[in-house]
């Protein structure tokens, strides 16, 4: 069992290897429309013309925060599929409302690689840096997919000590949903007190509107987008339980 879980896990790798580069792709296509270059290119090119020797380590991902998602890369990244290949990073989109009327709504969202810290650690630390007891916080998270159990752990611990935030967390897709440990994760993020739910086809709509550089054009959804929303809601009603 243990093998054969393993070449399923280094399967699923290359894929994911594959559909990246796909993005990749499809991300330049865009770039050139929006005439931005990436920052990737312009270190590969080299641009004082200096010998560039290629690194041997990839510098450590850093945690992306930005106001909204490139179109192509949120129907790829947000997609309810039953297999994630490609999707080795998360997106989390978020609205904060910390009760005080001056300030209103905070909104934007993080992305990173699984290779890195989450986002879901990054999210405490980035968007809601000086925590204030005295205020009521209602977060609510539209993710890509659902945490990692580390990521469930440090979410219910923050829970736990910060009473007066209130996390509702919507996932495109159950992670790893199989793995008893992941289930272990949501169940201890449910007794923490977070609301979790699987993204319904609305709320695909809701999220391109609010967070996608949509260009005012109404999300088409996929055509499976229902019946996988009802096959994850069905897991993850199973697993919480
Ligand atoms: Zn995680």
């Amino acid at each position: 069992m243990a093998d054969k879980s393993r070449s399923v896990t280094k399967r699923k790798e290359r894929k994911e290897k594959e559909s990246a580069e796909v993005v990749k792709e499809v991300r330049n296509e865009g770039d050139k429309d929006g005439g931005e270059v990436s920052s990737e290119a312009a270190t590969s090119n080299g641009e004082n013309g200096e010998l560039q020797v290629e690194p041997m380590e990839l510098p450590p991902f850093e945690i992306i925060a930005g106001d909204r998602i490139d179109p192509f890369v949120f129907k790829f990244q947000f997609k309810n599929v039953e297999y994630s290949s490609g999707r080795n990073k998360t997106f989390l989109c978020y609205l904060v409302d910390r009760g005080d009327m001056a300030d209103g709504l905070l909104r934007g969202y993080l992305e990173d690689e699984h290779t890195g810290p989450h986002v879901e650690e990054a999210f405490f630390t980035q968007c809601i840096p000086h925590y204030d007891p005295a205020l009521k916080y209602t977060v609510t998270w539209y993710v890509s997919s659902s945490p990692c159990s580390a990521c469930a752990a440090k979410i219910a611990e923050v829970l736990k000590v910060r009473k007066n935030i209130k996390l509702s967390v919507f996932a495109a897709r159950l992670f790893e949903w199989e793995e008893s440990e992941i289930q272990d994760g949501l169940k201890m993020l449910h007794a923490a007190g977070c609301k979790l739910r699987v993204m319904k086809p609305l709320d695909f709509s809701y999220t391109w509107e609010t967070f996608v550089e949509n260009e005012e054009q109404p999300l088409n959804l996929w055509e499976d987008c229902k019946d996988n929303y009802e096959f994850y809601q069905e897991k993850l009603a199973d697993i919480l339980q």
